[in-house]
């Protein structure tokens, strides 16, 4: 099987996209694809400083080696959730690519240790807040993504969450019909004057497999485990019943997903709406700063109730 873009032989099939690629077409598809997310969701711009959350895993590692290599300001953060050894080995993955890619670059790793700063790992704060350990570690991972954005005057906070975990979430908020989560679906989510930090998913055009692929091609060593917390979620659930559809018709995740930005760029033209995440009334936390719609915020109630429990 040859390449389609060169004569050398191809390395991947892309059935989506009915095209083959050797390694280096691949690499090069994969950077084009985001800097075409880049320009047309206009996420942001040479002269912006990103932040991109990094969990050591394919995605996030990729995003910032491709942003940098792409020539973008891009810093990362890690959260260290000290869920055990999962924790432990995705930490060593991050600050392998950090010393041996990244630093050279002159970019600069953050690390946030959850057992230093608040007392305890995601799983034992969880545990005293009464709360699904997936949904602490959700409030957890947010409020630090945008607490060290708005801290340190980054300009947009960066994730990488691929097309397959986009399909897999819209899918899951149709089935249930939850159109205030359907209205924050987008790839860019614009910063508000409250004190929310812009958001970005520069990897929203690109599938699992192609992020998987670019990860292996360009060496980049990662974590393969998932999160042992996430076993049996239900969004691995939609992800397998899409993966069925996508091999009985290729392109039904792009489809899914891409028809549906269009159906909700073009919906927000036509009523000239404002997202729901500038209209919403936002105040500063009255312990912490960071923007709530209530007087003190979901993180830190959590934390006074884990507070309380010590
Ligand atoms: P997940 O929800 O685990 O699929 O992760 C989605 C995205 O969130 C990743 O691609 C990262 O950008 C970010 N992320 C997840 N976990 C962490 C973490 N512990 N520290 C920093 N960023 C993370
Ligand atoms: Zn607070």
């Amino acid at each position: 099987m040859r390449c389609k873009k060169c004569p050398h032989r191809a390395a991947i099939k892309l059935p989506q996209h009915n095209i083959s690629l050797c390694k280096d077409c691949l690499t090069e598809f994969v950077h084009a694809q985001v800097a075409r997310a880049i320009k047309s969701q206009k996420m942001f711009t040479p002269d912006n400083r990103i932040l991109v959350a990094v969990s050591g895993g394919k995605d996030s590692l990729a995003l910032w080696a491709i942003l940098l290599k792409l020539g973008y300001r891009a810093d990362a953060l890690y959260v260290d959730l000290g869920i055990g050894n999962y924790s432990i080995q995705s930490r060593q993955k991050v600050e392998h690519f950090n010393e041996t890619v990244a630093q050279p670059l002159g970019a600069t790793l953050h690390i946030h240790t959850l057992a230093e700063n608040e007392g305890a790992g995601v799983k034992e704060l969880a545990t005293m807040m009464h709360r699904p350990t997936c949904a602490a570690c959700g409030t957890m991972k947010r409020y630090h993504f945008n607490r060290m954005a708005l801290q340190k005057d980054y300009d947009v906070m960066a994730t990488g969450h691929n097309l397959d975990d986009e399909a897999a979430r819209l899918l899951g908020n149709v089935l249930r019909w939850q159109t205030d989560f359907l209205e924050k679906q987008t790839p860019a989510l614009p910063a508000s004057l409250d004190g929310f930090a812009k958001k970005v998913k520069p990897l929203y055009r690109l599938s699992e497999r192609e992020m998987a692929a670019y990860a292996v091609i360009n060496k980049i060593s990662y974590i393969v485990d998932e999160c042992p917390m996430a076993k049996g979620s239900k969004m691995l659930v939609y992800k397998e019943v899409l993966n069925r559809l996508e091999t009985e018709s290729p392109g039904t995740k792009q489809a899914f997903y891409w028809n549906f930005l269009d159906k909700h760029a073009k919906a927000q033209t036509d009523s000239g709406t404002i997202a729901s995440h500038d209209r919403q009334r936002l105040t500063p936390c009255q312990t912490c700063s960071q923007p709530t719609s209530m007087a003190i915020c979901t993180y830190c109630k959590m934390m006074a109730k884990a507070r309380a429990h010590v």
